[in-house]
């Protein structure tokens, strides 16, 4: 068996980080933590914009409190979360081919400009 490189840990390692990260800071708290420059620049809502709001949310168990800061997360987070997975996991390795076609990409995208039109349409 071959020993992971100091590479292939940083990335996971990065992500548990921000999860421990967001699960211990409410982000509506702290002013140090990244705040979305496109909605500073314009005053409109990107598609991530309450995002980090609610993961912190998610990971404290409030799902419905998650889903109200950006509702796009129950769609994103788990579509990205499955692709980490499946590029590490050689079974799911057709799969991940799959959601990472050119086809999948282009409808993920036009899914991400309506949320993005909609929210600031109706102002959610
Ligand atoms: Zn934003």
């Amino acid at each position: 068996m071959r020993k992971p490189s100091l590479r292939s840990l940083l990335f996971p390692a990065a992500l548990v980080a921000a999860g421990i990260l967001y699960y211990a800071v409410d982000p509506r708290s702290k002013f140090w933590l990244i705040q979305c420059p496109f909605h500073r620049l314009t005053g409109y809502a990107c598609p991530s914009c309450g995002a980090q709001r609610g993961l912190h949310a998610l990971l404290n168990g409030r799902f419905v409190e998650a889903v109200g800061h950006n509702p796009f997360l129950a769609v994103a987070l788990p579509y990205w979360l499955f692709l980490l997975l499946a590029a590490r996991v050689p079974r799911l390795r057709p799969l991940h081919q799959r959601l990472t076609s050119r086809s999948a990409l282009v409808l993920y995208g036009l899914l991400t400009l309506a949320w993005w039109m909609v929210r600031n349409v109706y102002g959610w």
